[in-house]
Parts: structure tokens; sequence; C-alpha cells
């Protein structure tokens, strides 16, 4: 069984699950990006502007347009809910203990109803 984040774990996993939204992010937007400059290119060189924008280019190839704008769109929208997405994937622990829920009133230490240990001091001990 994996052990679960602990309430003092959750801004340092936050910070890891955004900085991996981002990055994602970053690369749908950038290599997007790169596939419609690629596509605009290619009619620019082959001097037939509208065509070789429109062109079906055969079984198995890409079109640049067609993949690269949603791609780069994609990662519009993940950059922009990227904050919200990793609140969302790691959520604060229960107020409870965090493998059985047993209500602990901000009691740190041993949990009385399963013996999880949260790695904290309890009360009583110094
Ligand atoms: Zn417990």
């Amino acid at each position: 069984m994996p052990k679960p984040i602990r309430s003092q774990n959750v801004l340092a996993t936050r910070a890891v699950t955004l900085w991996v939204l981002r990055a994602v992010s970053i690369f749908l937007m950038v290599y997007g990006v790169f596939l419609v400059l690629a596509r605009i290119t290619h009619g620019l060189i082959q001097r037939d502007g509208w065509v070789s924008m429109t062109a079906y280019m055969g079984v198995g190839s890409d079109h640049g347009i067609v993949r690269g704008f949603p791609m780069a769109l994609a990662g519009v929208v993940l950059a922009l809910l990227s904050r919200k997405l990793s609140r969302w994937i790691v959520a604060v622990p229960e107020s409870g203990c965090v493998r059985c829920s047993y209500p602990r009133l901000g009691k740190p230490g041993i949990c009385p109803e399963c013996g999880y240990d949260d790695g904290e001091p309890s009360a009583g001990s110094d």
C-alpha cells in the first residue's frame, strides 16, 4: 500500500505536479506552433500559397495546421489551468488520519484507530 501524502508534503507535491503540467503545456505550444510554421514555410517555399496549406499530403503524413493548431491551443489551455489542475490532482488530506480518516482533531502523532504514524511528535512527547 503506498504511503498517503502527508499534509506538509502537499505543497511540494503540488509544485512538482505544476512543473510537469507546465512542461507538457510548453511542449504542446512549441511543437504546435512549429507544425503550423513548418506548413506555412512550405507554402511560401512552394510559392503556391493557399494550395500548399490545404493540400492533402498523403496517407501517414502529418498536416501541420490540422494537428499543430489544436496542439498549441491545448497547450495554452493547459498552461492557463495548470495551477487549478495541480490543486485538483494533489488534494489536501482530510483533517483526520490520512490512512483511515479517523477524526484526530489536529492531534499529531500515532493514530489511535489504525496506528499510522504521521511522523510528527505527538502532543504529549517532548
Ligand atoms: Zn488512522
